[in-house]
Formats: structure tokens, sequence, C-alpha cells
């Protein structure tokens, strides 16, 4: 049986406006065709196992023809493969959509659309500009400029002059003198409100305002992907421009530990408008192999309360107990202490709730939690990192309280991406780091980059003072958690800006 094609699209950059449709499509492929504009955020959706086969086109040369794009739709689909042919934007806006889906028809290859945020409306309103406005502009026209290589395109600029409503031209980066003095010729007003949005939606947006007359001049040499919008709608633009006043706009940070999910520290900043690079330092090895699976089994019953100080720690033991067949379980009478919030969540996930948790985020402050909670002569079992802090141990110590520990799992140090070069040309303002093993991770490969020339963000004073060691220049989170990292960084680039206007 053949299989099916589907047209994706990606929509203009931000992978946020990849519709739900769409990521469940991609979640179900076997094979993907993918272009240039499709974010790899997106790309990365698509499961191991499914092929992806990239067939963008790069500075006007073609890496694939589009005759051979559409013959490889419809051989993967006659090889009976669940296709997605990935497009940004909208695949029917200038996406030649349409032709894909010809020779699919021919052969009654079975193909559905599933419409993509196209970057024709989506661009402008990411620069606060609406395409159709109450007063302003009662109709959009989107056209292209492109052409053929070398040659200028052949634009009916008397229509487009003389159309009263917005125009949105795509692929006209390289055009927009052609453009702007075409439309004035055919007789537009030359003080038309113009803007040029390029790489919209994405952390690099950048976007100028003008009008026909001089907008050649402000936006210089526009980059591609760019949206060229003409009209009074444009004039909107300061007053709803929302992105650009996003907290974290024009920051590059870089992230070092592993993102599981967007819900975490990397997606928080994104929102935030920060452009994130994803470098992490550390990966955690799990040191629960059978027989130690069995030995927590068994020891769990004998002690009063079990402690955890990591959300790593939670996922390696629960991962360790379903490997020999047990469960929640497990942990019976005891009582569970967690270090603080994203420990207590991992638990929830097993449908567990944290007994004790102390009101500050430290080892110290969990000691006195235990201390106050464990009842005479009760036994505290640690489940934790190999390498732990020992704050907690001492105040378990001073307190009398017996204790044992398990190590359930390691860090490792990794460089996935080396971001030296970056920091030293100064493209990274910020380096987060979430425990002092990403600081160790980051400075074993990173020991040429210059540490004055970032600053370090760290989730609590344990990570503070690991940096400090090395003489990074530090912020510290107000309590242990991603929200206050990030708040840490809004109100140093606040500070930064009180102190620059006096
Ligand atoms: N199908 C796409 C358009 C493909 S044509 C859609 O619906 O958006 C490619 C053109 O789209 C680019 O030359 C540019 O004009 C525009 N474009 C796509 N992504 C863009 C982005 N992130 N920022 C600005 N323009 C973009």
């Amino acid at each position: 049986m053949p299989g099916k094609v589907t047209l994706v699209g990606a929509g203009p950059g931000d992978p946020g406006l990849l519709t739900l449709k769409g990521k469940a499509a991609l979640e179900n492929a076997d094979v993907v065709l993918y272009d240039r504009l499709a974010d790899k955020r997106i790309v990365e959706l698509v499961p191991e196992r499914c092929e992806r086969i990239y067939v963008g086109k790069r500075s006007g040369e073609h890496t694939v023809g589009q005759d051979d794009i559409n013959r490889m739709l419809l051989e993967h689909a006659l090889n009976g493969k669940n296709v997605v042919r990935l497009k940004g934007g909208d695949s029917f806006v200038f996406g030649r959509g349409g032709e894909e889906l010809e020779l699919l028809c021919k052969n009654n290859i079975d193909f559905e659309i599933i419409p993509g945020v196209t970057s024709a409306v989506a661009v402008p309103e990411y620069a606060g500009i609406p395409v159709t406005h109450r007063g302003a502009s009662s109709s959009v026209h989107i056209a292209t400029a492109h052409t053929k290589q070398g040659k200028n395109p052949d634009i009916d600029f008397k229509k487009y002059a003389g159309i009263g409503g917005t125009l949105v031209f795509l692929m006209g980066a390289s055009l927009l003198g052609f453009i702007v003095n075409g439309l004035m010729d055919a007789g537009m007003d030359k003080y038309t409100p113009c803007a040029v949005i390029e790489r919209g939606t994405t952390p690099m947006q950048k976007k100028t305002l003008g009008t026909l007359c001089d907008i050649e001049k402000k936006a210089g040499k526009p980059e591609s992907p760019a949206v060229i919008v003409i009209g009074g709608v444009c004039e909107l633009s300061e007053k709803f421009d929302w992105y650009s006043r996003l907290p974290l706009r024009g920051k590059t940070i870089a992230v070092t530990r592993h993102e599981e999910h967007s819900s975490g520290l990397s997606g928080m900043l994104r929102e935030l408008g920060a452009d994130v690079i994803e470098c992490p330092c550390i990966h955690i090895e799990s040191l629960i192999d059978r027989k130690t699976a069995l030995r927590i089994k068994r020891e769990l019953p004998k002690y009063d309360i079990v402690v955890f100080t990591s959300a790593n720690g939670v996922k390696t033991v629960m991962e360790g107990l379903y490997s020999i067949g047990c469960d929640a379980r497990a942990f019976g009478e005891s009582k569970i202490a967690v270090i603080g919030g994203a420990t207590s969540l991992a638990f929830k996930k097993y449908g567990i709730n944290a007994d004790i948790m102390p009101e500050k985020y430290s080892g110290k402050a969990l000691g006195r939690a235990l201390a106050k909670a464990a009842k005479r002569g009760g036994r505290v079992l640690l489940l934790r990192a190999e390498s732990s802090n020992k704050d907690l141990d001492s105040v378990l110590d001073q307190s009398g309280i017996d204790h044992s520990e398990i190590k359930v799992y390691k860090t490792v140090s990794e460089c996935e991406l080396n971001i030296t070069e970056l920091i030293n040309r100064k493209k990274i303002d910020y380096v987060t780091f979430t425990s002092g093993s990403t600081v160790r991770g980051f400075m074993q490969f990173h020991e040429y980059a210059e540490l004055s020339l970032f600053k370090a963000v760290c989730i609590g004073d344990v990570t503070a003072t690991e940096a400090k060691k090395y003489g990074m220049s530090c912020i510290t989170a107000e309590n242990s958690s991603i929200e206050a990292m990030t708040e840490a960084i809004i109100n140093d680039i606040k500070g930064q800006t009180e102190v620059k206007n006096g």
C-alpha cells in the first residue's frame, strides 16, 4: 500500500508557531523532506527512526531541483512511507506546495495539507504591524519580487501603486530599491510608510521603518529572508511593537545544562526574547545497576526518611526501581524529603508528594528541616550524586542523626558545542550555571575563554562559589530556581541601563 504525503507549514522561524497538527504529523512521519527556512528545533521534533532529507536551497543555488523533490515525494510514498514535506511559513504562500502535489495527484497518492503561519502576516506582527487595520487599510496584497537570477522582476507597479491596501513583498530583500522606485515612478506617494523586517520572529529580527523615499538608505542591504511592508499600517509599528520590548531582546545567553523540553530554562529565556545557545557541559550517568536497584529496594524500609537533593536523583532512582519491576510503593512508610521545588516536581511526575522541603534551597536548610522531622533515633537515607556537597552531612552530624548514603548517579563533563570563540568575540552576554558540576564541566572545555567577557548566572551560592574560584563575574539567583535565574538576568540588564542613563 502506498503511503501518504503531508505538506506541513513550519511557520516563519519561531518554532512555537508550528501548529499542533503539524507537530503531530512530524512525530508520525517515516521520512521528512525539509527546507532552509524550517527552524532546526522543528526539525528536531522528528523522531530518531525517521529519515530526514534536506532539500533546501543555498544562496540561489538549488541543492535539490524542484522536479527531484517532486519525484522523491512520490517515490517514498510509493514505498509505503508516511512522508512529511516541511516548508517555511505556509506551503501555498509562494511555497510551491501546489507544484509538489501535481505528480502525487497523477499517481493517485493520498495527501494532506496542514496550513502554516505565513511570514507575510506573522513577520509584520512580530514587528507590531497589523496587515489590516480599521481606518488605515482594508485589504492586504501579498506579492513576490522573485525572478530568475540576474533579471528584474516583471511587476505591474501601476496596479500596485493604486491598490490602496497594504502591500507585502516576499523574496524582495535584494530588490528593495527596485520595488520602492517602481512604486514611486508609478505615482505612489513618496512618503508612504514602509518597513523592512529581516529574519522575523527570531532573536535576530531586525526592523527598519521609513517611507518609500528613504527606506532603501535606512535599511542598507537587507539580509534574506526579509519581508517588505508598504502602507499606512507601518506607522502603528512603534506603538504595537511588543517583540523588541521583551526584556531579554538583544541578549545572547548560553545554557550549560541539558534541556529535555522547552519548558525549561532555555524556553523561558527565549520567550523573553533572548537568543539562547544550548551548550550542555555535563550529562548524567546512572550508577544504579540491577544489584544496586535490589539493594535500594531492600534498604528503603529500614529508613524513616529518604532524601533527594536533585531531580536527576529522583529520575535515576525511579528508573532503577522500574528496571527490577518495582514502583513508588517501594518507599513504603518512609517519608520523602527533597531539597527544593524542582526535585519535588520531579517526584510529582511519579505520583508522589514530598513530605519535607526546606524553605530555602540549600544543603544546610535541608539538614535543619531533617533534624526537625527525624524522630529520636530515626534513620535517614541520602540517595544522591557521587560527589555531592557535604553541607547536609555536617548539619546531620551536628544534630546526631544517623544517616547513610547510596550514590545513585554521577555527572560527567561533556562538550557538545564549544563556545570559546563566541565568548572571545564578545558574542555571549551571559552563561547560566545550575550546579557546581556545570561550572567544572564548562571550564574543562573552555579553558581559553576570556571569562571577563560574560557574566555567570548562578542558581545559588554553592554554584557561585565554584564560578568565582575560576574568576568569573557572577550574578546569583535569589532562590534556587530557573525563574529566579531569569529574574536575576533581567535585574542585571535593568541595572546596566540605569547606570548608562545616569
Ligand atoms: N511559504 C513562505 C514564504 C516562502 S518565500 C511563507 O508562507 O512564509 C520565502 C520568503 O518568505 C523570504 O524571501 C521572505 O520574504 C519571507 N520570509 C520567510 N521567513 C521569513 C522570516 N523569518 N523573516 C522575514 N521574511 C521571511
